[in-house]
C-alpha cells in the first residue's frame, strides 16, 4: 500500500525565515514546530522536507555545510522527540549574474520549486501516494510545486506569508501546528 507524506518547506515553515541560513547557529525553529512534527511522526504520514537552497549555487555555503545545518535541524527536533523521514534540497540556481557563484550548481534543474522534482523523487523513494499527501509552505513556489505534484496544499502566514499568491492553497493557517491539526482531523 502506498504511503502518504506531509511535505514541509524548511525556511519560514520549520525555522525562522532569514534571507539565508548559512550556519547551524542560524537554525532557529519556531516554538511549536517540534510538537507539530512529533504529531506527524505519531500519525501514518511521513514528514519530508523539500527546500530550495540556492545558497549553495551562490557559493555562500557548500553542500557539506548544508548537511551540518540539517544535522542541527534534526538535533533540535530530536529534543522535542520529533524526527524527519527525509530531507530533499535543491542546491541549484538558474542563470545567476551575480558573484560569487559556484558554476557546478548553475543550471535549469528539475528540483527547484516551483518545479515538483523533489516531491516526485521522494514519491519514488518512499512509494508515496502524492494525491493523498500534503504540502505545507509559506511561499508561492511551495504551493505551486505541491499542486503540480498533485498534493493538497496548505499555506502558512509565517515566513514569506504567501506573498504574491494568485492561485491560493486549499487552506491557510498561522502556524505549522494548526496545519497539522487540520490534516489530522481531516484524514480518512
Ligand atoms: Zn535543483
Amino acid at each position: 500500500m502506498s504511503k502518504r507524506a506531509i511535505f514541509l518547506d524548511r525556511d519560514g515553515v520549520l525555522n525562522v525565515e532569514k534571507t539565508f541560513v548559512l550556519s547551524p547557529a542560524d537554525m532557529e525553529l519556531y516554538p511549536q514546530v517540534g510538537r507539530a512534527v512529533k504529531k506527524i511522526n505519531e500519525s501514518p504520514f511521513l514528514a519530508i522536507v523539500v527546500t530550495n537552497q540556492s545558497a549553495v549555487a551562490r557559493n555562500y555555503i557548500t553542500e557539506q555545510e548544508l548537511e551540518r545545518i540539517h544535522q542541527e535541524l534534526r538535533r533540535q527536533l530530536d529534543t522535542a522527540g520529533a524526527y524527519l523521514d527525509g530531507i530533499y534540497y535543491c542546491p541549484h540556481r538558474e542563470l545567476l549574474d551575480e558573484t560569487p557563484q559556484n558554476r557546478d550548481y548553475i543550471m535549469d534543474c528539475e528540483c527547484r520549486k516551483p518545479k515538483p522534482g523533489m516531491l516526485l523523487q521522494a514519491a519514488r523513494d518512499f512509494d508515496l501516494d502524492l494525491k493523498a499527501s500534503y504540502l505545507v509552505g509559506d511561499s508561492v513556489r511551495d504551493i505551486e510545486a505541491g499542486k503540480m505534484a498533485g498534493c493538497t496544499t496548505i499555506g502558512l502566514r509565517t515566513g514569506h506569508s504567501l506573498k504574491g499568491l494568485q492561485d491560493p492553497p486549499g487552506q491557510i493557517f498561522d502556524t505549522l501546528e494548526e496545519a497539522v491539526n487540520f490534516i489530522m482531523s481531516n484524514r480518512e
